[in-house]
């Protein structure tokens, strides 16, 4: 049988199936019409101006070094005018950032890029591994997704980058449609497929390649050759997540345009008005001066009960008002540095006492 040919050229032979859309194409073709439509996703909301100060999100896997070679690659070819960084977050954890840091490292090189690393150890006196010696393996999610979450804003900030973009792809933006459904969280919900955030106080965030599938960054990493690290995380993953993905991949299999489908019935919801209503006013952390909703954020809360060995009570609003009534924060806690947008003040960690 004489060989397919490529479905948009129609002159080289067709050698991939593209899991977006079913069709049979070449090489070349498929890194064009990937690059093409990340830069159509990126001019169509306005993401950038030029001489904008750009990080990238980098930890060495998949989509964050896809990313930062499609960055590299579309700011070249239509004179974006971005100064791009790598930006990467140490949280660790032996055996795994340690290796994939590694990574970053070399790509680094690859694409001639500063890189700026900050660590939790730095920042906030613990490592993930340190955190996980305290309180297992139960909770160890949501300490690293709100210590990340700073400590990116701050690593942007001692970079004075305008932006940070993430390798968050079209699948982990399904999923977080599906698990803010299944949770009832209808403010969330109304929020998660924004390609672009930004608080009042923080840098402006967004995902690029918010309407690339997963399999295809999978695609395009392997036959670029690209250097990227592949292992898990050794402390297990978010397990309400890994259902909402076990159930998009059996969907996926069944129809393709499912992820997509789903992103854009996210994008469709109106939410009411009272909803948003209920959303707290942001406001700045007492302790640390980043953006909260509350009197202090949420990662002076969990380091407060990491040093007060209460870890586990302040995952709960509930908790931690028990918490409170045990009574103030001792003084000689450890504390995270003053945190200013305008990244004028160098970040210093005070003296351990
Ligand atoms: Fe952190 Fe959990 Fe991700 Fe591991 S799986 S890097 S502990 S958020
Ligand atoms: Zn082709
Ligand atoms: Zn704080």
């Amino acid at each position: 049988m004489a060989p397919t040919s490529c479905s948009l050229c129609r002159d080289a032979k067709a050698i991939l199936k593209r899991p977006k859309t079913g069709q049979q194409i070449c090489k070349n073709c498929f890194f064009f019409v990937f690059e093409t439509e990340v830069h159509h996703t990126i001019t169509e909301s306005k993401l950038f101006k030029p001489g904008d100060r750009v990080a990238i999100g980098a930890s060495g896997g998949k989509d964050s070094t896809v990313l930062a070679y499609v960055m590299k690659t579309l700011n070249e070819r239509y004179n974006y005018g971005l100064d791009l960084f790598l930006l990467s977050i140490d949280e660790g954890i032996t055996g795994y950032r340690d290796d994939s840091l590694e990574t970053v490292k070399r790509n680094q090189q690859q694409y001639d890029m500063p890189l700026k690393i900050l660590s939790y150890d730095e920042l906030y006196g613990w490592t993930m591994d340190a955190i996980v010696e305290q309180i297992g393996k139960k909770n160890n999610c949501t300490f690293c997704g709100v210590f990340r979450r700073q400590a990116l804003d701050r690593g942007a900030a001692s970079l004075k980058v305008d932006h940070i973009v993430t390798g968050h792809n079209a699948d982990d933006i399904a999923e977080t449609v599906l698990m803010n459904i299944m949770r009832g969280d209808i403010a969330r919900l109304g929020r998660c497929t924004s390609i672009c955030t930004q608080g009042e106080d923080t840098i402006k965030r967004s995902k690029p390649f918010k309407y690339a599938y997963e399999k295809e960054i999978v695609m395009y990493a392997y036959f670029k050759k690209l250097d990227y690290f592949s292992t898990e995380c050794i402390y297990s993953p978010d397990a309400y997540r890994g259902h909402a993905r076990t159930f998009l991949k059996d969907l996926e299999a069944a129809r393709p345009s499912a992820i997509i489908d789903i992103i854009h019935s996210g994008e469709a919801f109106e939410v009411k008005e009272e909803i948003k209503a209920t959303q707290k006013a942001q406001q700045t952390c007492k302790r640390c001066g980043y953006m909260s909703s509350n009197d202090l954020c949420k990662a002076c809360t969990l380091l407060e009960g990491l040093e007060r060995g209460m870890a586990n009570s302040v995952i709960t609003d509930r908790a931690r008002k028990k918490m409170d009534a045990i009574g103030p924060a001792p003084d000689n806690i450890r504390t995270i540095p003053l945190f200013r947008s305008t990244p004028t003040i160098a970040v210093e960690l005070p003296s351990q006492s």
